[in-house]
């Protein structure tokens, strides 16, 4: 049991970084647009007549309201 513990915490321990480990995710730097992108030449993207900006995936969520595009996620 004490075996399966110690593999259970190392799991945790691994998900749990692998997590928070923040991804960099682009978007329009626009209103009207409403996603981030996993690349920067996504067509999702070309519409953009604004800046391409690079952020973390949790600033693009928490700062600027985005969610995940559908076309490169
Ligand atoms: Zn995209």
């Amino acid at each position: 049991m004490k075996l399966l513990h110690k593999i259970f915490l190392a799991l945790s321990l691994f998900i749990i970084t692998s997590f928070s480990a923040d991804t960099t995710v682009y978007v329009c730097d626009s209103s009207t647009s409403v996603a981030y992108h996993q690349s920067k030449l996504c067509r999702g993207l070309k519409a953009c007549t604004h800046t391409i900006i690079a952020v973390t995936q949790t600033k693009a969520i928490n700062t600027y309201g985005k969610r995940a595009c559908k076309i490169c996620y």
